[in-house]
């Protein structure tokens, strides 16, 4: 890896700086603030900017419609959006279901779907988690039994994320009892429209609707909708869940964060000094900012080794994981922390209905408090910290 400055990458940076002073209008722009996924239209409206921009699709190979952007520019591309808040894409289908298709997709399904992810207008959810099967997947138990043109899905699905907007989800289903569990999975495209499907939200300690149980009842869909062959989910799974290493510490969010408690420092007072002059605000600010240095250095390490293909790159995707993850914690519970009394007050998350009346220190606040409940979370989903540290034992250290 080279650790001098990247000239090229840095005009990437302007070039992506000011896309976006040109580009993002007023009105879209630090609406998002908690790590959620813009509504609709405010995501269909972006990424048609994007499109515009010859930017939709910034995670997919230019022989795909996509960027063919490096991991580093990805990465670059995503802090920039972060940072000023600009509407979310839809991740899931860009960064998961989208390569997905790419490699295992048949030429229909591609035609399908791969333009509607594109334009933004078709929204998707990913259905893999089932109570008692999360960390343990390949345990699922949703059935796909044959039933001539079609496969009649049973069973439940939890923690669904967007499912109550999707418009299609990607499922993992049991299509074989027999053998190894993990050979009897297959992976389907259904349309959430479909009669016998039920989605019920789960809100969460953040106070926010992001996430859902997934009932199917006699679900048929067309067997055409199977992406691989049967019994090849657990290999799709592997493929899909192997991608992007170099972005599991959240690296835009954490740079945001610190810019927050960066501004707070300044702004923020406390029996009449500044924040900043206090020592123990200084001292934990030095340290956020030293911890984030080193996180962003095993980063640029991470995005070199998935640029070489490294098979290490996925052990040390897990050091950044828990790294990232963790310091996602503290960095927002220090926030509501420094914001005293202000800190303590939930107010309400902005893409949840504006036109309130602005409320004291509301630019700083305001979705402090629910963004440091939701990353409660972020220690289990994308894997939790202790699956994540047993792949680094086995991986570097055979235990
Ligand atoms: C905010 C959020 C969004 C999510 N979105 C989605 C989504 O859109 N689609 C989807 O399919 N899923 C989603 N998930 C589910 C997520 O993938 C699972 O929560 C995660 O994989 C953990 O599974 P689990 O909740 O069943 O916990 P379990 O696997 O039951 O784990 C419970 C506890 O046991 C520990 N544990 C389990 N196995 C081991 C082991 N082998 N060794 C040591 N410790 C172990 C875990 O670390 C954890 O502390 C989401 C989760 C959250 C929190």
């Amino acid at each position: 890896m080279d650790f001098q400055r990247d000239l090229d990458l840095e005009s990437f940076r302007e070039e992506v700086r000011a896309f976006l002073r040109e580009n993002l209008p007023d009105d879209l722009a630090g609406r998002i603030r908690i790590g959620t996924r813009s509504p609709r239209a405010e995501l269909t409206r972006w990424q048609r900017i994007l499109n515009e921009k010859g930017w939709g699709a910034p995670y997919w190979a230019k022989e795909h419609g996509g960027t063919g952007w490096s991991v580093m520019q990805r990465l670059v591309f995503d802090e920039e959006c972060t940072a000023v808040g600009a509407p979310s894409q839809d991740t899931g289908a860009q960064k998961l279901l989208g390569p997905v298709l790419n490699a295992f997709g048949t030429p229909e399904q591609k035609a399908g779907h791969l333009p509607h992810i594109f334009s933004g207008e078709r929204q998707w959810c990913q259905g893999f988690s089932e109570p008692g099967s999360g960390s343990d997947l390949a345990s699922l138990r949703t059935r796909a039994e044959r039933d001539g043109n079609h496969y009649v899905v049973n069973g439940q699905k939890i923690w669904t994320s967007y499912a109550h907007r999707a418009d299609w989800i990607f499922l993992l289903v049991r299509t074989d009892t027999e053998g190894k569990k993990q050979a009897g999975i297959s992976f389907l495209l259904v349309d959430m429209k479909t009669p016998g499907i039920t989605v019920r939200p789960i809100v969460s300690i953040d106070g926010c609707h992001h996430l859902n149980e997934t009932f199917f009842d006699n679900v048929r869909v067309p067997v055409q909708n199977l992406v691989g062959a049967e019994g090849e989910g657990w290999k799709i799974t592997k493929f899909l869940l192997n991608n992007e290493h170099a972005t599991a510490a959240d690296l835009p969010m954490l740079r945001r964060y610190l810019t927050q408690i960066r501004t707070l420092a300044t702004r923020g007072s406390q029996r009449g000094s500044v924040l900043l002059e206090r020592h123990a605000f200084a001292l934990q600010l030095a340290r956020f900012e030293a911890e984030l240095a080193a996180i962003a250095t095993l980063v640029q390490r991470v995005a070199a080794m998935e640029e070489d293909e490294s098979p290490a790159a996925h052990a040390m995707g897990s050091i950044l994981k828990i790294r990232g993850t963790e310091l996602l914690q503290r960095m927002s519970s220090f926030l509501v922390d420094a914001l005293g009394d202000y800190g303590a007050v939930a107010y309400p998350v902005p893409q949840d209905g504006d036109g309130a009346e602005p409320l004291p220190m509301q630019d700083q606040a305001r979705g402090a408090a629910n963004e440091m409940f939701f990353r409660r979370a972020s220690t289990i989903y994308g894997g939790t910290s202790e699956v994540q540290r047993s792949i680094i034992a086995k991986t570097m250290f055979q235990l």
